[in-house]
């Protein structure tokens, strides 16, 4: 075997960055970090026989690959000496800073490992993995470049040694990688496992490679050369790529009962355009000369993948009848393709990108963190593992919603685990199911691309039987914890379902919302005492989510006025006027039951017109383009169906006397419902009133009875 010994010196490392770190002191905190590593580990020497240092050197290499920052690459320089020398911590914070120490730590925390069983082992493993992600994912970019250097020199180990830390690679680490996107690490990890894995297979694809190598050069190249003088024929500027297939990629493909000469995919290229616009315009002149393969069309560039990947697929009859496959991205797509998360780094300050790349990761962290979340209680090491590989690291499908939002989900999902995935509250309110246009079971397995529409009706329940038919772990502990808590529970748990949807539906990090200033800011604005009273305000729809988001973050001025304004007609058989349209039937949403005086927002319904909400109903903010404004006319009606509900601290039944309260007022109930709590009973009551006043007296005088704690009006 041949053993590519890569021989980085430091002043080889010292070039590479300064095409892109261009501050002098980073650069020299660098050269420190050098020396102060080469000093520690004097004496010390890899299975290989280098001195130790060629080891730290070459990851903080690697890490120039991607553009990390100087304290990744600091970090990475370093990595080795907590661990294995006598090094203390003060001694890399006094000399490159509090945060380089926290790199060093999280990298050298993510070594130690006790574990006895396989499965503690795993779990052991991807716990730190994802602390580590939730601390700094550059920890995580560190080690998958440390890895990948332990990769490249793994044929200085013993055989047994070799095939576990190949076996580890492909379990743990390039699934990881290709979680974060970062497709180079990912595919040579890939690799190199195989090579060790199965070195048969490995040198046996690698061997049909090289025969064929030629002939599909020469195929390559002519197509190349049509497309591209296609391209400058039309004035877009380009550049072409001939693509090599990873051997782990066509032993993946192989493993899958096609045959080598099948793999069509061989034959590959990708085209590099400035903008959007040329990515669909050459690939309208490739179809224009090229017959298309049918369905083999993708565009990940209307829709990305969850890992931010874009780009255009097209596979088309080539010259001399040959398949090629063919990828077309702008430069800046490309360097997220290849470099996935690390890509921040790439096309952003310095500062701001490890800021990104944070914000980036929590995204897909939120997931992580329920695993964790429920592996401290209910699920057992089994369970963890399997979640943490079918939901996270291995091949997931990518379903998208009406709108075209990705939804990631494990293979074998159903649309039950899509609907919880877009939010617990739409999970638990489906009654049925739409895909590609057609009605089918919720048992049905959800494929790649599917379009998935959710049916959900609002007095709907869970079912017991859910826990058989979803896929996802995550979702059957979704539907277990509704059959075990409480309503205040479920409605807490809504509202931080609710509220970090639109955190992350403004792009805005749920870490940095959560600092105590900040909290506390939103306690005192909002009259509350603790997080819980706050998921729990918004759960039953008291506060608006995005109120409690602006109160913190102030919204950027175009965003605010998202209510198209269209001059007043007046329908003259309501109380409402809508704006610009006449003669529309107008309704009254049930889920908030809006009084006339409330502030009103109208929503456009598919075919049943106007639905009127209050402009604080936590179901408009899904929906908000295709709302319009509307105002109540100055003819109201004669009453309006309000919901309210009644809490009260004693367990005995109170109904008369808030009966008689209420028609005191000359108010009507319509209906009335006593829910019983383990110590109290709570009343949901539907009244008729004349308008808000009326009804805000209503709310006042039931307050004042020493036996009611609080009355809400409810947002179903
Ligand atoms: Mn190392």
């Amino acid at each position: 075997m041949a053993h590519q010994k890569q021989e980085v010196t430091i002043d080889e490392l010292l070039e590479k960055i300064k095409f892109y770190i261009k501050n002098e002191k980073e650069q020299e905190m660098i050269q420190q970090a050098y020396l102060f590593a080469k000093e520690k580990h004097e004496g010390q020497f890899r299975k290989s026989g280098e001195a130790y240092i060629a080891h730290p050197l070459n990851v903080a290499y690697i890490l120039t690959g991607v553009y990390a920052d100087s304290e990744s690459i600091t970090a990475a320089l370093l990595h080795d000496t907590l661990e294995d020398c006598d090094c203390d911590e003060s001694e890399i914070e006094e000399l490159f800073g509090k945060n380089v120490l926290k790199l060093v730590q999280g990298v050298t925390k993510l070594g130690r490992l006790h574990f006895s069983t396989e499965n503690e082992y795993l779990v052991e493993y991807y716990k730190k993995i994802i602390v580590g992600m939730s601390e700094d994912v550059r920890v995580i970019i560190i080690k998958l470049a440390d890895r990948l250097h332990n990769m490249r020199t793994l044929w200085a180990l013993p055989k047994e040694k070799q095939k576990a830390k190949a076996k580890e690679t492909l379990e743990i680490f390039a699934p990881l990688a290709h979680h974060l996107g970062i497709h180079k690490i990912k595919s040579e990890l890939e690799d190199l496992s195989l090579r060790y894995l199965k070195p048969t297979v490995f040198y046996d694809i690698a061997e049909k490679l090289n025969k064929t190598k030629a002939e599909r050069d020469t195929t390559v190249n002519e197509m190349l050369k049509e497309v591209s003088d296609l391209l400058t024929e039309h004035h877009i500027p380009h550049e072409m790529k001939g693509r090599a297939k990873s051997i782990y990629s066509i032993y993946n493909k192989l493993n899958h009962g096609k045959k080598f000469s099948d793999i069509y995919d061989l034959l590959a290229l990708r085209i590099l355009v400035d903008t959007e616009q040329d990515c669909y315009l050459a690939l309208g002149l490739i179809h224009s000369k090229f017959r298309p393969l049918p369905k083999r069309f993708k565009d990940y560039i209307a829709m990305p993948k969850a890992n931010m990947y874009q780009s255009l697929h097209t596979t088309v009859f080539g010259i001399d009848g040959y398949l090629f496959e063919i990828q077309i991205r702008t430069y800046q797509m490309d360097e997220v393709a290849e470099n996935g998360i690390a890509s921040h780094w790439a096309y952003k300050e310095h500062k701001d990108a490890s800021r990104s790349m944070q914000n980036t990761t929590e995204q897909k962290l939120q997931f992580f963190k329920s695993i964790i979340e429920l592996s401290q209680d209910k699920m057992s090491s089994e369970d963890f593992v399997n979640s943490v590989k079918d939901e996270v690291l291995n091949n997931n499908i990518y379903t998208f919603t009406p709108k075209g939002d990705v939804i990631e989900l494990p293979r074998g999902a159903t649309p039950l685990d899509f609907a919880y995935k877009v939010h617990t509250r739409v999970g638990e309110t489906t009654v049925g199911a739409i895909v590609n246009g057609s009605i089918v079971p919720l048992d049905y397995e959800l494929k790649d691309n599917d379009i998935v529409k959710i049916n959900t009706n609002k007095s709907a329940h869970p079912s017991k039987e859910w826990l058989n038919i979803v896929k996802s772990t995550q979702t059957r502990n979704k539907i277990r914890s509704y059959f075990t808590k409480n309503e205040r529970d479920i409605l807490i748990e809504r509202g931080k379902d609710t509220l970090n949807r639109e955190l992350r539906k403004k792009k805005y990090s749920i870490q940095e919302f959560m600092t105590e200033e900040n909290l506390k800011l939103v306690f005192q604005t909002f009259k509350i005492d603790d997080i819980d009273e706050l998921y729990f305000s918004i759960g039953n729809g008291k506060f608006n989510p995005n109120s409690v988001i602006h109160t913190v973050f102030k919204p950027p001025e175009e965003e605010k006025p998202k209510i198209k304004v269209l001059p007043k007609i007046a329908d003259s058989n309501s109380d409402i006027i809508v704006a610009g349209v006449d003669k529309i039937k107008v309704s009254l949403a049930a889920c908030c039951s809006p009084v006339y005086g409330d502030d009103i927002v109208g929503y456009i319904t598919k075919g049943n017109g106007i639905s009127i909400h209050r402009s604080n109903c936590h179901n408009l903010a899904r929906m908000d383009d295709r709302c319009i404004q509307v105002n109540w006319s100055d003819v109201p009606a004669s009453k309006y169906e309000s919901d309210v509900v009644v809490y009260t601290n004693t367990t005995e039944n109170k109904l008369a006397d808030i009966i008689q309260k209420t028609s005191k007022l000359d108010i009507n109930i319509s209906e009335a419902k006593i829910i019983s709590r383990t110590d109290t009973l709570v009343y949901e009551m539907s009244v008729y009133v004349k308008n808000t006043e009326h009804l805000t007296k209503l709310l006042l005088e039931l307050e004042k009875a020493p036996y009611i704690t609080n009355v809400e009006r409810l947002i179903k």
